[in-house]
């Protein structure tokens, strides 16, 4: 029987069946399980920062699972610290962490504080993004402004007004002394590589400083490089109370970050939270490895070159480009990104139809301009098979 027919027998039907099946991958490569090579332009969802089986994780993790793998937190150990302390480092104001293992943790540790907070100063309702995502666990996806996958598991136990994505009008008339917090990406990823307007993220934080309210940025897609910086609000030059990351980070073992900056950080009291798993020796080493192995410079240089060479391309099917470094979606004319999906698969280069008018495109940040180059010159020929 086919891999295929026995995981479609094994497993819940929430994923369907995904077309390839990956055996492995070495740099920005993956090779399926019949021995097809594939370029690799979504990178597991923008997690696989050094791409696959880096030299650095590889020799990271290996040698720290043979060392120690797990305490739980009944104990601490030196990764788990110097991953913490490297962090902060990044960051542009004092703060302080705590270690989950996905991004929906991340968030639901933000989600906790914030009703710590609101409890505390008699707050009683949030604020996020229409089309936003936050994860699937009861508390991000309450905050989730996708009605196809919340509605159906409501109703939740909070308050949360959903506001236009990129609207900083909308945002001040929703936020009141009355909010708690405000949860937003600084670019919106499943809703398909949306940057907002200039200036939306900087509102965010003077509406928040004005009310009182917490500004929550899920950075849990675009922080570690993905937009050529550390962290998306770099570039926006706006420091948030709480910062949630995740898929990069681990640049494949699973870690999510929840930060709370200055009294942010110190809203949970003993006791208040833990996770058994989260930031366990294993997962810190790899993250360790992605910081000390990332090249921001690169990822600006490459990222320009992949951006400037979709957008030189005239095609009927592509209607632009857009996205910010090596995180872009190529936004399409027609509703054919499941054709061009496929088509780009049939041409050697993994791609995500992330929207039905919008192709993710998020290659490990160790693409080469080579490997961008080659992407770019096969790319008008794929739109065409998927128009046809
Ligand atoms: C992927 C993602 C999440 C959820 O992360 P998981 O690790 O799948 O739980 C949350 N927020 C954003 C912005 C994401 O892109």
């Amino acid at each position: 029987m086919s891999l295929h027919k026995r995981f479609e027998q094994a497993f819940m039907p929430n994923y369907g069946v995904p077309p390839i099946a990956l055996a492995r991958g070495e740099g920005t490569r993956v090779w399926d399980v019949d021995g097809r090579e594939y370029l690799d332009f979504i990178g597991g969802i923008a997690v696989s920062s050094l791409g696959h089986a880096h030299p650095a994780l590889v020799e990271a993790v290996s040698k720290q699972v043979a060392t120690l793998a797990h305490t739980s937190n009944l104990f601490l150990h030196e990764p788990e610290v110097l991953l913490a302390e490297r962090l902060l480092g990044l960051l542009d104001a004092p703060a302080r962490i705590f270690f989950a293992n996905s991004g929906t943790e991340a968030n639901e540790a933000a989600y906790k504080l914030a009703v710590k907070y609101g409890k505390r100063e008699g707050r009683s309702y949030f604020v996020a993004a229409e089309n936003g995502f936050h994860g699937r666990t009861i508390g991000a996806l309450s905050l989730t402004g996708k009605k196809a996958i919340r509605d159906q598991f409501g109703p939740f136990p909070v308050d949360v007004r959903f506001v236009p994505y990129g609207d900083a009008d909308a945002l001040k008339e929703a936020v009141t002394g009355d909010c708690i917090a405000v949860f937003l990406e600084p670019t919106q990823g499943e809703a398909g590589v949306v940057p907002p307007p200039d200036g939306y993220f900087e509102a965010a934080r003077q509406i928040c400083d004005a009310t009182g309210a917490l500004l929550v940025a899920d950075e849990i897609q675009s922080a570690i490089g993905r937009t050529g910086h550390w962290f998306a609000h770099q570039a926006d030059g706006v420091t948030p109370d709480i910062l949630t990351l995740a898929k990069g980070l681990g640049g494949g073992l699973p870690i999510g970050a929840c930060v709370g900056f200055g009294e942010a950080g110190r809203l949970f009291d003993k006791g208040d939270h833990g996770s058994t798993f989260g930031g366990n020796p294993v997962s810190c080493a790899a993250a360790l490895a992605v910081l000390d192995n990332l090249d921001l410079g690169h990822v600006k240089s490459v990222a320009a070159g992949l951006r400037g060479g979709l957008e030189a391309i005239r095609h009927p099917l592509l209607k632009g480009v857009r996205g910010r470094g090596l995180w872009l979606a190529a936004v399409l004319k027609e509703e054919r990104s499941a054709q061009v999906q496929q088509a780009a698969a049939e041409a050697g280069f993994l791609v995500n139809a992330l929207q039905p008018d919008a192709v993710r495109l998020a290659p490990p940040l160790v693409v080469t301009h080579e490997e961008v180059n080659a992407f770019v010159e096969a790319f008008p020929a794929i739109l065409s098979e998927a128009a046809a």
